[in-house]
């Protein structure tokens, strides 16, 4: 199953990342819904699609308004847009209110709340589990029937003695948040955000095959935004993601 990057960083974009958002066609899942988003068009290939929110920050959420173009160039036959309560009552009531997008978003709105598991595309199994991050988000777990399994952490504290790790224990692919580098972690901590080494020792913890960096500090456009030795140190199978990335989960 192909795991699509189609938006890799946070905040906001820059000239080589669109914000988070990522895209598993043959499961019809989206996990965010940020700027990289008006990439899905040419790469639907199911009648439903199940977009999974971690959390309504801006960068997460944006992407919601170019479904309108997009399913009207190629429509479903089902839209659920999964989240928290209040994350998706603030989405309908601010970002889709007339004076901010003038068109109403025709989808099924699903409640999620940590510890509920969903059906999802291929007979995937997923399930949500709390995060620290100012407002709070939601990590996801997706195991597959063939053993394949995928755990996506977004904006959070990263922490090897985090409870959310023994929630993620034993995944096949770790995506997991990466906004700072390892000289700037006082600030990762103040903003709910991880550290270069952070991740790695998540992914010791968490006993992850791969680890794939996501959602870098935007105002790093170089090659390596997050430096990337200091993970490899600790957690040898480490990359970073780059917006076109396609990975097999
Ligand atoms: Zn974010
Ligand atoms: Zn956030």
């Amino acid at each position: 199953m192909r795991f699509h990057c189609l938006g890799t960083t946070g905040y906001h974009p820059n000239d080589r990342r669109q914000t988070a958002c990522y895209f598993l066609p043959e499961a019809g899942l989206m996990l965010d819904a940020g700027s990289g988003l008006y990439r899905m068009l040419p790469l639907i290939e199911t009648e439903t699609l199940d977009i999974f929110l971690s959390h309504a920050h801006l960068d997460h959420i944006v992407g919601l308004t170019y479904l309108l173009g997009i399913l009207h160039k190629r429509p479903v036959e089902r839209l659920r847009i999964w989240g928290e309560p209040p994350k998706l009552a603030a989405v309908r009531e601010h970002l889709f209110d007339p004076l901010i997008f003038p068109v109403p978003l025709e989808a099924e709105w699903c409640p999620l709340a940590a510890g509920d598991r969903v059906e999802v595309g291929c007979g995937g199994r997923l399930e949500a589990f709390p995060l620290t991050h100012p407002g709070g988000s939601l990590g996801f777990h997706v195991a597959w029937p063939n053993g394949r399994s995928l755990a996506y952490v977004s904006d959070t504290v990263g922490d090897p003695a985090a409870d959310y790790v023994d929630r993620i224990r034993g995944c096949g692919l770790l995506v997991h948040e990466c906004y700072f580098r390892d000289e700037h972690h006082d600030w990762a901590t103040r903003t709910g955000h991880t550290w270069t080494t952070r991740a790695a020792q998540v992914a010791v913890a968490a006993e992850a095959e791969r680890l794939l960096l996501i959602h870098m500090n935007p105002f790093e456009v170089g090659d390596d935004p997050v430096g990337i030795e200091s993970a490899q140190k600790i957690f040898p199978h480490t990359t970073i993601a780059e917006d076109g990335m396609v990975l097999e989960v």
